[in-house]
């Protein structure tokens, strides 16, 4: 299954996530170590569906 990290990272050969911002609303940023992507830990977990690209326009 592809998450939004494999999209975006094609060519990262790891999915390493760390901690990188959280927010005192609960809210939690990652960092890729491998490729600096950065994002949700739902960017490097849930699959990756096209529409949710389309959506954020
Ligand atoms: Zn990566």
């Amino acid at each position: 299954m592809t998450s939004k990290h494999d999209y975006f990272k094609a060519d990262c050969s790891k999915n390493e996530p760390e901690i990188l911002v959280a927010h005192s609303n609960g809210e939690q940023f990652y960092r890729c170590k491998n490729c600096n992507y950065f994002g949700t830990i739902e960017s490097f977990t849930k699959p990756f569906h096209t529409f949710e690209i389309l959506q954020q326009h």
